[in-house]
Parts: structure tokens; C-alpha cells; sequence
């Protein structure tokens, strides 16, 4: 029996927000649909795994399937609803020999083999199979606000993906589909005279639809957590001026210091702290001083670019620690300050931050005023996957 896989992934993801469609945002560092595609790649039954994608979305494709290079694995472009895409899915596999297809969504990454077993054993020439799960929560009308009438869960079940049937007779279903509003395939297939049998889905199988789905599939994945450690130096040349921004704060000074961005010789220490606990290089290679749009620019962008990469590895930070190297100006009326505007640019609780400073006894750069010197030590949880 030849079983394909269609990927459906040519949504927009309007709902969650960002750059890209969620399937092809950051989760553990691939982008979401690569995780998908790996449990499909992983299972040996599997012939073929068609994804469609949007017509616009090629090279997040390309990025998404890096690493997986399996000669299963092809596209097939979508159309402007879901059903038009899976319409589209299936006649790529037309004539391609397939007996059944399972139809699953390319935004629920954490389908397991286990799942898939339970779908294949119960895939039969007449009927669909649907994975389930029950409602255990109560059910209830939410009156404007206030707690409105019980609404028997008893016979209610939660539909999940995949949903496989026989080739041949959801492709025919869909081409003689009346209309093009429902909801999965399963209520397109009933409507088609096609039976479906429910098989047990899979708590774990849930649909990233909300930002704060990412945390929560991180977590699924990850079997535990490490610590990781990062250091960050930096130095800044004094020249003339009125202040200096030191941890985004700005600190009246005798002169200024000089750089290609605004010289926050903290932020910068920081940044790279915060990039070498995740081994992923150094301030300068992700903002070029050569490049003219980084000119004049808040260091703020460079820390929280830095954080926002811990994140979609589906990190946390632990704590910042930063230790300011200057004779002038004083440091300790703004250290509050600088550790709450950090604390802030990166959503951090402001005990998390540490901003000390010394002076080097006269000796040395620092200690004849020519600049000011940072280090900083960045301390981050990874999530260790399976
Ligand atoms: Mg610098």
C-alpha cells in the first residue's frame, strides 16, 4: 500500500503577527514547517510528502527543508483557500500510484510516529480515519462575560490532523466539491459519502496559532534544558562632546565617545555576551560597521536583535552582568537607571541585570581618560531537543 503525506502550508498566519507566515517562523532555531516535515521524513511508510506552499513563500521552502534532503519531499502551490490547496495537493499526486493520503496541517509540528501508526493501521479501501481526542473540560455559553448554560460534552470529540483517506475517493470528493467553505476535510468527505473512523489523536499534536505557542511546543520538544555562558568586551574612544549613552541611558559628560553607532560601549559588550552563549558569532557580523544604515543608530537594536535570537531557539535569558571600566564619568547615580532601560529592551525582570563599574587606579586607557571599556558576562537557558 504506497501512503503519501500533504503538507498544508500556503496560509498567511495572519493571526500571530510577524514577518513571515507562522510556518515558517523560528521554533529551536529551523522554522516551524522543518519540524513538521521531519516526523514525515522519519516515518518509513511514507512514499511521498507533497507540501503546498504559498506561490510567494519558495524560498522560506527552501530553508525550511534545509537539512532534511529527502528525494520524498516536493511542493505543489496552493490556491486561495485551503480546500483550493488541498485540491491542488492532491492532483500532484495523481497518477503517481498513491492508495491513501493522510492531509495534515504543516502548523502542528509535533506529530509523533506513535500518532501516525495508530492512522496507518486503521487506514482501510472505503473509509476515512480522523484522530481525536475527547473534551474533558465543561462546556459552557459564554453569556456576554457571565457564565451561561452547561453544553453537553457527551458525544463531542476535538478533531486533530492528519486526516487520511483513500486516494481516489477524496480526490474525486474534492473535484466535485459543491462549495468551498468547509471547515476540514473530513466534513468534505461526509458530504461525499465517505465514511470516517475515529482513531485516538494525540495531546501533544496541537496547532501553533498563537505567539505564545511557540514556548509551548519548545517545551514538547525539548527534553530538558542547558545552561549556556557567553562573554562580551568592547572599547570606546573618548572625543569631544556634551554626554555619553552607556545602557541606553544618556550620562552628561565632558565628552562623548566615538563609534559608528552611538558608542553604548555597554550594549555592545552585552550584545555580545548575549550572542556568544549561543554561538552565534559576533555584533559585527549581524550589523556591519560597514554598512551606512547602522550609522548614528541606538545600540538598543543590536541587544534586542540578540535576544529576540535566545528566544526563537525557545531560550531565556537567566541573567546580565556588566562591568563598566572608566575613571569619569561616575557611574553610580545612573546604575539603576541603565539596568531598568536594559531590563526593559530585552522584557527581562530587572534583578536579572547587573550593571557594575571600576576605575583602573589611573593605570593604563582607562585610567588616562582616553576611553571607556565594558565586559559583560550573559548567562542563557537553551532548550536541549530530542
Ligand atoms: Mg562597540
Amino acid at each position: 500500500m504506497k501512503i503519501a503525506a500533504l503538507i498544508v502550508a500556503g496560509g498567511r498566519g495572519t493571526r500571530i503577527g510577524g514577518e513571515v507566515p507562522k510556518q515558517y517562523q523560528p521554533l529551536l532555531g529551523r522554522p516551524l514547517l522543518h519540524h513538521t516535515l521531519s516526523a514525515f521524513v522519519r516515518h518509513p511508510r511514507i512514499s511521498d510528502i507533497v507540501t503546498i506552499i504559498h506561490p510567494d513563500d519558495a524560498s522560506h521552502y527552501q530553508t525550511a527543508v534545509e537539512g532534511l534532503s529527502d528525494p520524498r519531499l516536493r511542493v505543489a502551490l496552493g490556491g486561495a483557500t485551503r480546500q483550493a490547496s488541498v485540491r491542488a495537493g492532491l492532483l500532484a499526486l495523481e497518477n503517481t500510484g498513491v492508495d491513501q493520503v493522510l492531509i495534515h496541517d504543516g502548523a502542528r509540528p509535533c506529530i509523533e510516529t506513535g500518532l501516525l501508526d495508530r492512522i496507518i493501521n486503521a487506514l482501510s479501501t472505503d473509509k476515512g480515519v480522523l484522530p481525536a481526542l475527547p473534551v474533558t473540560d465543561t462546556l459552557r455559553r459564554d453569556n456576554a462575560g457571565s457564565a451561561g448554560e452547561t453544553i453537553s460534552r457527551e458525544g463531542l470529540v476535538r478533531a486533530q490532523t492528519p486526516q487520511a483517506f483513500p486516494f481516489s475517493a477524496i480526490l474525486r470528493a474534492h473535484q466535485r466539491a459543491p462549495h468551498e467553505d468547509y471547515t476540514d476535510d473530513v466534513a468534505l468527505a461526509a458530504e461525499a459519502g465517505i465514511e470516517t473512523v475515529l482513531v485516538e489523536g494525540s495531546e501533544d499534536n496541537i496547532k501553533v496559532t498563537h505567539p505564545e505557542d511557540f514556548a509551548r511546543v519548545s517545551r514538547l520538544f525539548a527534553s530538558g534544558s542547558e545552561n549556556r555562558t557567553g562573554f562580551g568586551y568592547d572599547v570606546h574612544r573618548f572625543s569631544e562632546g556634551t554626554h555619553v549613552t552607556l545602557g541606553g541611558v544618556e550620562i552628561p559628560h565632558t565628552h562623548t565617545l566615538l563609534g559608528h553607532s552611538d558608542a553604548d560601549v555597554a550594549l555592545h559588550a552585552l550584545t555580545d555576551a548575549l550572542l556568544g552563549a549561543i554561538g552565534e558569532g559576533d555584533i559585527g557580523d549581524h550589523f556591519p560597521p560597514s554598512d551606512p544604515q547602522w550609522k548614528g543608530a541606538p545600540s538598543r537594536i543590536f541587544l534586542e536583535h540578540a535576544a529576540r535570537l535566545v528566544r526563537s531557539r525557545g531560550g531565556e535569558i537567566a541573567n546580565l552582568d556588566v562591568t563598566l571600566v572608566c575613571e569619569a564619568p561616575k557611574i553610580g547615580p545612573h546604575r539603576d537607571a541603565m539596568r531598568r532601560s536594559i531590563a526593559d529592551m530585552i522584557s527581562v525582570d530587572v534583578d536579572r541585570i547587573s550593571v557594575k563599574a571600576t576605575t583602573s587606579e589611573k593605570l593604563g586607557f582607562t585610567g588616562r581618560e582616553e576611553g571607556i571599556a565594558a565586559q559583560a558576562v550573559a548567562s542563557v537557558r537553551l532548550p536541549v531537543t530530542v
